[in-house]
Formats: structure tokens, sequence, C-alpha cells
């Protein structure tokens, strides 16, 4: 059979579902709410609030603060728990770029260490050795929607004085030994942008169960206002960093849908699971042990370029995507990122850089597809191989 690469015909025409999902009525009826109210920001509506508690409640967290990214979550998290100026932070080099940036926007240094071969998230022993006098927290990464070793960096962090800030941008609906995700550090962050699993186009979260940190987080996202102060008084220095009331309106019907959409995704994954079995050179990275529930943000493969002719990734990636079946050749490891070099303390993290090889993702909006259109990528991943190897 030719490859669509080569001309021939395509395994798959038929697209994928859009992410995000169709508009639900109860969302285009609450977005109509705030036009006509006029209240359009979080200081006069009411919404951004209301997300605020009830996200904060649907990961059994006390507090939640609304923010207008990820990005911006992580690096007030990490402001409000007194990370500052040549201060380190340990992240794993198998993250969104952001997971950095965000450090290097609370003025401190992004320390890489490697991640665990089996599951690429952030490894306990690395994390360890790169502990040092300035090193004030831990961003353990819940990659892929899975919840990373909360137990393991948890007692680190307990021995050395120092605070976990959860990235959890991937992981809205996880949980690890029946803890969930937002609940397993000192803060946690949630995005809202395009690609996650609840989005609003942009939005990110912080939840807490700490009261005074909580305080701190929403004076400094609240131009460094308290919660009992005037307009023009600022005890603090802060920023606007509020989302809008119509990003709420999008966002509050989604907290209802997130549990039939994780077990949509988690059917795809058991589907894969069994039809890769045994398939020669494409493998289903393994859950990581303690997953209690698996966002599934993305499906991350193993790629044995050996059983493929020895072609590599890329190439792989390409024929593939020309199938009908968009694969996405994941990140580079952060221990490469030449813009980081300044900012960072970098290692060499030989699992991470390997990975770049290797790990191939499916991405959140093609395991919302039916079981026809996912035997499309096994049946596809058989034709190219079939073709590389002859
Ligand atoms: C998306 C993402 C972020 C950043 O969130 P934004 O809302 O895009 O700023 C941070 N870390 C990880 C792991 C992410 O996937």
């Amino acid at each position: 059979m030719t490859l669509a690469l080569d001309g021939g015909t395509p395994v798959r025409r038929a697209g994928w579902p859009s992410w995000p999902p169709a508009a639900t009525a109860e969302q285009r009826e609450l977005l109509l709410e705030v036009l006509d109210s006029g209240a359009w920001g979080a200081t006069s509506g009411t919404k951004v609030t209301e997300f605020a508690g009830a996200f904060a409640h649907s990961v059994g967290a006390q507090y939640g603060v609304v923010v207008v990214n990820g990005t911006v979550a992580l690096f007030l998290a990490l402001r409000a728990l007194g990370v500052g100026t040549d201060d380190e932070v340990i992240v794993p080099a198998y993250t969104f770029v952001a997971s950095a940036t965000a450090v290097i926007l609370a003025g401190a240094r992004p320390v890489i260490a490697d991640v665990t071969p089996d599951t690429l998230h952030l490894d306990p022993a690395s994390a360890e050795r790169l502990i040092g006098p300035r090193t004030k927290a831990i961003m353990p990464v819940h990659l892929a929607g899975a919840p990373a070793d909360a137990d393991k960096l948890g007692e680190l962090a307990r021995v050395h004085d120092l605070a976990i800030v959860e990235d959890a941008a991937q992981a809205h609906g996880a949980a690890f030994r029946g803890r969930p995700a937002g609940t397993l550090g000192d803060a946690a962050c949630f995005s809202f942008q395009s690609s996650k699993a609840m989005t609003a186009g942009e939005g990110g979260l912080i939840v807490t169960d700490d009261l005074s940190l909580y305080q701190r987080l929403w004076s400094l996202h609240n131009v460094g206002r308290s919660l009992d102060g005037g307009w023009y008084e600022h005890p603090e220095v802060g920023w606007n960093l509020r989302m809008t009331e119509f990003q709420a309106a999008v966002l509050l019907p989604q907290l209802a849908l997130l549990g039939g959409q994780l077990a949509t995704r988690e059917r795809a994954i058991t589907f894969l699971e069994r039809e890769l079995k045994g398939f020669d050179g494409l493998a289903l990275l393994p859950e990581p042990a303690g997953t209690t529930r698996n966002s599934r943000h993305l499906a991350m493969l193993r790629y044995d370029a050996r059983a493929f002719g020895g072609r590599g990734k890329a190439d792989f990636v390409a024929a593939m995507t020309a199938e009908g079946v968009p694969l996405d050749a994941g990140y580079r490891s952060l221990s490469r990122e030449a813009a980081l070099r300044p900012y960072g303390v970098q290692q060499v993290c030989p699992v991470a850089e390997s990975a770049e090889e290797s790990v191939v993702w499916i991405r959140q909006h093609l395991l919302m597809a039916d079981e026809q259109a996912l035997a499309d990528i096994i049946t596809a991943a058989e034709k190219v191989r079939q073709a590389f190897a002859s």
C-alpha cells in the first residue's frame, strides 16, 4: 500500500472531534447573561468568584483565585510563597516551557531536573541531587493528566523545608492515591488555555487550603488590594491579572461535563492499550504508580525506530499525519532550551533528551473520538510500519 505521503490514499479522510467541543445551551445562556448585564469584569460581576469557589470545591480545596492564564497562576503561586530573586525552583525537563518561564517571571531560577524513564515525570532522585541552599520550591508537573509522585516529592519537600507548587495545567480531575490534583502541595495551578481539559480560550486558577496564602494570592492578582480594603488601598505590590466574566460564564458549565469527557478518553486509552498489545515498535507509556484518576490530556507513546526500518520519529509523525492521523512530536527537553540558559540552572537530562527521539503524542481531541476512528490510528501505524520496514 502506497503511503499517503507518496501519493497513496490516506487511511482516514474524516476528521477528528474538535476541541473545545460545541458550546452547550447553558454556556450560551450564561454568556448572553453576562453580555446583557453589563457586568463584564470580575470586580462588577459574580461569575468569576462563583467559578473560583466551585472549581476549588470540585478538587476538594478550600480556596481558589482565578487569573488570566496558567503561566501567571504559577508565577503568582511562587511569588505568594515568597520565591523571589536568586531563589531556585526545581522543574522537570519534560514539560511545557511555561513551567520554567513562570519561575523566571518570579525573578528566580529554574533548575532543570531529569524525569523517570517510564513515565517522564519529575524524578525525585534527580530533584534531590539538585537541592541546594537557594532551593525554595519544587514544581511537580502532572504530565499528560497523570499525577506526579506526591508522596516522594512531598517527603523531599518536608525534609528540606521546600514549598510544592503543583503544575496541574494538564490535570483537571486527576487524583493521586485518592487525593485530587490541587491538594498535593502548598498551591496548585490550572490552565484554561484552548488545548486544556477545561477551557475559556485562556485562563488560569490557583487553589490552596491555606487561608493566608489565599489572601496573598487574591491581593497579588487584584492590584495589591486586600479583601477587606478600599479600591485605592494597595498594601502590597500587585497587578491586574483578573479573568473576565465572559470566560467564567463559559467555564462554569464545564465542571459538570468534565467527568464524562474523562470517561470518554479513558475508554479510548483502554481501546488503544488493547490494540497496541503486541504491536511491534509502538507502546503507550505506563501510567505512573499511585494514579487513581488520570485526566488523559494526552496519550504518550514510545516509538521504537528499529521496528520502523530505522526511520526517525519525525518521519513517522509526518507519515501518520499524511494518513489522516495527526500525531504530535511533543516537547523538547528544557535542558536543551537555549532561551532558558541565561536564567536557569541546566543539567544534562539524558532521559528527557532521549524522549525527544522516541516519544510521540496523541492529543486530547483525538482521544474524544469513537472506536472506528481510534482503530484508524492503529491501521495507519501498521501501514506506515510496513512501508518503512520494507
Ligand atoms: C498549558 C501549560 C502551562 C501554561 O498555561 P497557560 O494557560 O498556557 O499559560 C503550564 N504548564 C503546563 C504543563 C502546561 O501544559
